[in-house]
């Protein structure tokens, strides 16, 4: 078991920042997300706690003790990697023990162990076959299986799911899960997928540019994204934006959308400026009675809902709709939000304003 706590942790690779003062805290336990777009600082973020990495300033604490300079080696942690390194010429049993054998532990604890692990992981039937020939789900399992047999006090997973097919992947995704849940080993987990750190974080970090956006769970995110950018990216289709250059109208608690007024939240009621107006497509609403008005240019059905493109005054937006309604291109429907779901960013820095 253990916290993780990482204090204004930077990497620089000679002249290129990779990662930027992050901080945050992974409690004992936690099944956490480093979430964020290709090269955003997630594996050196997560190597770095390993120790292959050494932060060039800031700290990392593992159970409050200062960890930054001890090697890899003596973490107490197990790395699981994307491509699963098997020894081809071993079998199951092998495989999943060598760990414990080369450090040297008795047989009879060995053999105990190896046994509980396979049960866990449900490979008992399959522990003196060779790797070669198994399924790569197998494979995976065996990989998970020398991992875990250890009883680290802490799992590191960068994109362990990323080689697999959809459908194979989310199957794995909640054994992952599941397996978790079972030994309670903090577990971090890479991954640029955030519909996996949706479906899979108890907490989710989000990063972009080196720089960590947003750390909560994973509602908190969806529901209160602290930035633009965590706005776009968590959520499909992405969350809307409606910009109100030049003609704002926070005035008293509405925004101004052409004759329609959105009623703001009074905790988010804006000062005027650039402002951003963001909605999610389920919180997108025909209203035959509402003067702000969207023309449809595109439908995609979904089975029970539909997505529906508008091009609007204020920009084009996407609404999710129950599919019962009709929806021809080209009609005129009238539009609105429910205001608290909405999300107010200043235009110029992207920062919510809350
Ligand atoms: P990906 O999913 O593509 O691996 P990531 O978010 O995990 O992305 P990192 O692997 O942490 O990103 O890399 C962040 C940035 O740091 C990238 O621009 C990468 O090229 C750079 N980088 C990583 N390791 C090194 C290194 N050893 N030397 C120089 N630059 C590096």
């Amino acid at each position: 078991m253990a916290q993780i706590r990482i204090q204004n942790v930077r990497k620089e690779f000679g002249a290129f920042t990779a990662v930027r003062s992050s901080t945050f805290t992974i409690e004992d336990g936690e099944f956490f997300m480093l979430l964020g777009p290709s090269g955003c600082g997630k594996t050196t973020t997560l190597r770095m706690m390993a120790g292959l990495e050494l932060p060039t300033s800031g700290e990392i604490f593992i159970d409050g003790e200062e960890i930054g300079m001890k090697p890899a080696s003596k973490r107490d942690i197990a790395f699981v990697f994307q491509m699963f390194a098997l020894y081809p010429h071993m079998n199951v049993r092998k495989n999943i023990s060598y760990p414990l054998v080369s450090q040297g532990m008795k047989r009879e604890e060995v053999k105990t162990r190896v046994q509980e692990v396979a049960r866990i992981l449900k490979i008992e039937n399959i522990l003196d076959r060779p790797v070669g020939g198994l399924s790569g789900g197998d494979r995976q399992r065996v990989a998970l299986g020398r991992a875990i047999v250890r009883q680290p006090k802490a799992f590191f997973m960068d994109e362990p799911l990323g080689a697999l097919d959809a459908e194979f992947r989310e199957h794995m995704a909640e054994e992952l899960r599941a397996l978790h849940d079972r030994m309670g080993a903090t577990t971090v987990y890479v991954t640029h997928d955030q519909l996996e750190a949706m479906q899979m974080g108890d907490k989710i970090v989000v990063m972009n540019h080196g720089v960590v956006e947003q750390f909560g769970k994973p509602q908190q995110i969806y529901d209160w994204p602290a930035t633009k950018f965590v706005a776009q990216f968590i959520g499909s289709p992405s969350m809307n934006f409606l910009d109100f250059e030049g003609m704002i109208g926070i005035g008293g608690k509405s925004v101004d959308l052409g004759e329609a007024k959105i009623e703001v939240p009074a905790a988010r009621e804006g000062r005027a400026g650039k402002l951003t107006l963001g909605v999610r497509p389920e919180h997108v609403r025909f209203a035959t009675e509402s003067a702000y008005r969207g023309r449809v240019t595109a439908v995609e059905y979904l089975g029970t809902t539909q997505i529906v493109t508008l091009r609007s005054s204020h920009g084009d937006l996407k609404a999710r709709i129950p599919s019962d309604r009709p929806v021809r291109e080209g009609e005129l429907v009238g539009l609105a939000f429910d205001a608290r779901t909405l999300s107010l960013f200043d235009a110029e820095t992207g920062k919510a304003l809350r």
